[in-house]
């Protein structure tokens, strides 16, 4: 029986299980990774996005040839024709694959006609595994994160005091989320100057058009593991001590503002979730910084990235189509082109993505999200855009994060109520609202800010389904003291928006 390895793309780890179990005999094991253009040709990616993991593949591939192992690296069409001439030529008869978190591409593999056994071993590039997870959900009668997060910190032992939670809360939120205040001094992001293979990929990528959206340079990104741990030294030296304080902050021109920037190391392998979690509480420890800052990022990993993926492999394939307020408008073309439109805050994020395929969290959820979700926008469409145009985005990422938390298109598997917002939150969040033509404060008039009119249009078009959400309340007895006539007046003008766009069905 030969054996044979199949590495993918996004699992560029030395510890998956197909090599960890093959380590005394890699010079008689062959490895083989692919780069189909065919199967990058599906959505209209993000350049920077195909650079990274292009890059990243073969330094990866690189570093196992240097490390005795039997690599063959194949640029190829596709993934079938590489694979079954390898197979052939190697005479394997079995081969091994870490099983990926995408359904889809999982889907895919499994439908590949393949001259040999396949073997797929379990990823380990979480910290709770599909079955833990279940186990966890059988227990609970509601799924909240906060629950799930608390488990994690016992279970893991991170920020413990015996049984307790160090500092005797579980949750400093309360004491991060400042607006951003005047001549605030942001760290650097740590950037990398694109080596030899980086090149190529790059001249690659140009030469056959691989993807057409977004800049390509300048390219920043770390692309090995030693960078990946370099950009996780730089976070906790530079930006840990303030995360927490600024953490819902925006900032013109401020592209990463406290921010870790790891979700792309993260999400290929190229850094483990304890690994993170551990570098973050040690430094708590050495460098005494603040509690809400620590305990602030270790609940985004341990927390929410554990509990995202965890909804997703725990929901069947369907929740991919979920469409709870049934909403069809198509995606404007500004997604896609910054410049066509005058709403700065979606005009400053939207350059921003298209520069460095990056957004924070707030503004990928309150401003690019938030919008897509009161105009109407599909939930399918949103997130088609959010998986192309993002550096870390990956399925099993997008559609608990896109369909769920920002679209509530799942009707509150996720989120308890959806998260809509008017203007008046990003004015509060962001200083992008003093340098643009609409007017925050108008709901209605020539200067109306859309936000305002399709956030309380949102309201009124949806107030019986919104009724059965106990957390909206409060903010649907605020849309009763608006006026028949100046509701008409909202509605108008959110038509209005959606004709300009040439969509007369809203
Ligand atoms: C609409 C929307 C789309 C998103 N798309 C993606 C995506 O494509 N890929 C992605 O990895 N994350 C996504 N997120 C989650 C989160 O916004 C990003 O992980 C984060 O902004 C990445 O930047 P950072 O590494 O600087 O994060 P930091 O703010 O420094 O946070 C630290 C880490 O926590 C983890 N994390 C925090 N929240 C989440 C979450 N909700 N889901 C998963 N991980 C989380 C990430 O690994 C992140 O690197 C999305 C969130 C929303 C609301
Ligand atoms: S006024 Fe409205 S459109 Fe302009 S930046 Fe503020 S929220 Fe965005």
């Amino acid at each position: 029986m030969a054996l044979g390895i199949w590495i993918l793309g996004d699992r560029l780890t030395t510890k998956q299980l197909s090599l960890q179990n093959n380590q005394d005999n890699k010079q008689q094991t062959p490895v083989i990774m692919i780069e189909s253009s065919n199967y990058v040709r599906q959505r209209p990616y993000h350049r920077q996005k195909l650079v990274l993991v292009w890059s990243a593949m073969r330094h990866f591939a690189q570093e196992l040839k240097t490390d005795n192992w039997q690599i063959t690296y194949e640029t190829a069409s596709d993934f079938l024709t590489p694979l079954n001439k390898w197979i052939k030529d190697q005479q394997i008869t079995e081969l091994q694959i870490t099983t990926p978190c995408d359904r889809p591409f999982l889907k895919y593999i499994q439908s590949l006609d393949l001259n040999c056994a396949v073997t797929f071993l379990p990823d380990q590039h979480f910290l709770w595994s599909r079955d833990e997870f279940i186990t966890w959900v059988k227990s609970r009668q509601r799924l909240l994160m906060e629950d799930f997060y608390r488990e994690g910190r016992k279970r893991f032992n991170i920020l413990m005091d015996g049984k307790k939670p160090l500092g005797g809360k579980w949750n400093y939120d309360q004491q991060n989320r400042k607006p951003p205040q005047k001549s605030l001094q942001t760290p650097q992001p740590l950037t990398f100057k694109p080596d030899a293979i980086t090149r190529s990929v790059i001249d690659l990528i140009k030469q056959e058009k691989l993807a057409n959206y977004g800049k390509i340079e300048p390219f920043n990104w770390g692309v090995t593991r030693g960078q990946a741990q370099a950009v996780l030294t730089h976070f906790v030296q530079e930006c840990l001590p303030q995360f927490g304080t600024y953490q819902d902050a925006m900032i013109t021109g401020e592209y990463t503002m406290w921010h870790s920037l790891i979700s792309p190391y993260l999400n290929l392998g190229l850094l483990e979730p304890m690994e993170v979690i551990d570098a973050i509480e040690h430094a708590y420890y050495q460098q005494k910084l603040p509690l809400n800052s620590v305990e602030g990022f270790i609940r985004q990993v341990m927390g929410w990235r554990e509990y995202m993926h965890g909804i997703y492999d725990y929901q069947d394939e369907d929740y991919a189509h979920n469409n709870w307020f049934e909403h069809h408008q198509p995606l404007p073309e500004f997604y896609w082109n910054a410049n066509q439109t005058e709403m700065n805050c979606l005009h400053q994020t939207l350059t921003q993505v298209e520069e460095t395929a990056y957004a924070h969290h707030i503004q990928r959820l309150m401003v690019l999200n938030n919008f897509a979700l009161i105009a109407g926008i599909s939930p399918q469409s949103i997130e088609n855009w959010f998986h192309s145009a993002f550096i870390d985005a990956y399925d099993w990422v997008m559609q608990t994060n896109v369909l769920g938390m920002g679209q509530f298109a799942d009707g509150g598997v996720l989120a308890s109520k959806p998260y809509a917002a008017s203007a008046n939150y990003i004015n509060k969040m962001s200083d992008y609202c003093r340098n643009c033509k609409y007017n925050k404060s108008d709901r209605t008039g020539d200067q109306a800010c859309p936000f305002n009119f399709f956030y309380w249009d949102f309201l009124n078009r949806h107030r019986e389904r919104l009724k059965s959400l106990g957390r909206m309340n409060l903010v649907l007895s605020h849309l009763k003291r608006i006026s028949d006539e100046e509701l008409a007046q909202i509605t108008f003008l959110a038509k209005q928006w959606w004709a300009t766009q040439g969509s007369k069905d809203y």
